[in-house]
């Protein structure tokens, strides 16, 4: 990909010592109506003449653009490698990076790049907005201002050193929020961890929530291939042919169940042959609530017991963009069975609580 790269003049007269990265893929927020009155993605000039505080933030700011800036419901694993080579190509450079993203895939990205991104030491914050940026009353000055202002706390020592989400005063774990909410601006939610930061008159750092102590030494990028996975989700009167008819899909690699509750799921005959056959065939399954808050404890009722028994591995507290995710970074990284097993199962990037 050829990236259009830009440094933002500062106004200041003194040389700032902290830099930030600016990867703006697309979204909301640079985006403009065209004739028809659709929303279609902008170049970032946009945004920079909007935005006439960047330059006076006491920072040094470059900014990377995607070519061609897009609607997040394009965003494939081909961007998310790139985005991962340029954060590598950068790393060194800068104290931290912001991710200028549409909000609708937001939360996959963000918790893709958290896997991909090993032994990370800075911030990586990902932000959008629900209005363009040159709307009256738009949310993405706010979001994109205190997402800089985190990239570049502590310079040597910073608070965050994680993949985050920063929307609407809030920044989360990038692994453990997910779209909400599409026309009020508290846009994510992270129902089962805590918020990493609120930013009122100050940006308050939970510092216990940012504990990382899953952080490797070594800063080590991964890259993703394409998986061919299945997401899929109960509902009750599904049709047992449909389902095993995305079970024989030929290549299936693995399955995101989203069960009921605390991970239920029917236990009529023909589901459980279907998922214990599936097992047996090597497809791994990943069990998912579709409850946000709460976890999957596989065994707690009888609908549920028999998974277990099949070796579906639970997804504890996992949100279903995390482990559709950490499946593919899984099976990109590893050949081996039970290696992806025991890996999908255990917290690696506090993507989960056991
Ligand atoms: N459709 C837009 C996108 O995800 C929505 C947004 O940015 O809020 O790119």
């Amino acid at each position: 990909m050829n990236y259009r790269i830009v440094k933002i003049p500062s106004d200041k007269e003194q040389k700032s010592s902290h830099s930030v990265l600016i990867i703006y893929t697309g979204g909301t927020m640079g985006m403009a109506y065209d004739q028809s009155g659709t929303l279609v993605p902008f170049n970032f000039g946009g945004i920079i003449n909007e935005m006439p505080a960047l330059r006076s933030m006491g920072l040094e700011i470059t900014v990377v653009s995607f070519p061609e800036p897009i609607d997040s419901s394009n965003i494939t694993i081909d961007h998310w490698n790139n985005l991962a080579a340029i954060i590598e190509k950068y790393y060194d450079a800068f104290n931290g990076f912001v991710v200028l993203h549409g909000t609708d895939t937001l939360a996959y990205s963000a918790s893709a790049l958290s896997f991909m991104l090993e032994g990370l030491k800075k911030p990586v914050i990902f932000t959008g907005s629900q209005l363009p940026i040159g709307a009256v009353r738009s949310d993405a000055s706010q979001n994109l201002i205190a997402a800089l202002q985190i990239a570049s706390t502590g310079k040597d020592q910073p608070p965050v050193k994680e993949v985050c989400v920063y929307f609407d005063y809030f920044l989360y774990r990038g692994n453990r929020c997910k779209k909400v909410e599409s026309v009020h601006f508290d846009a994510f939610k992270s129902e089962n961890y805590p918020p990493l930061a609120e930013a009122g008159i100050n940006i308050e750092y939970n510092h216990t929530a940012l504990h990382t102590d899953w952080v490797a030494d070594k800063f080590r990028v991964h890259k993703l291939r394409p998986v061919h996975l299945a997401l899929i989700k109960l509902f009750p009167g599904m049709d047992q042919a449909q389902l095993e008819h995305v079970l024989q899909a030929p290549g299936l690699e693995g399955v995101v169940l989203e069960t009921f509750g605390s991970g239920n799921a029917p236990t009529t005959d023909g589901f459980i042959q279907s998922i214990e056959s599936a097992i047996d065939r090597g497809i791994i399954f990943f069990n998912v609530s579709q409850c946000s808050g709460g976890r999957v404890i596989q065994g707690r009722y009888k609908t549920s017991r028999y998974l277990k028994q099949a070796g579906v591995i639970s997804g504890l507290d996992i949100t279903p963009e995390a482990a559709i995710t950490k499946m593919q970074f899984l099976f990109s990284k590893y050949h081996n069975t039970a290696q992806i097993s025991t890996y999908l199962g255990t917290q690696i990037r506090g993507e989960m609580s056991h």
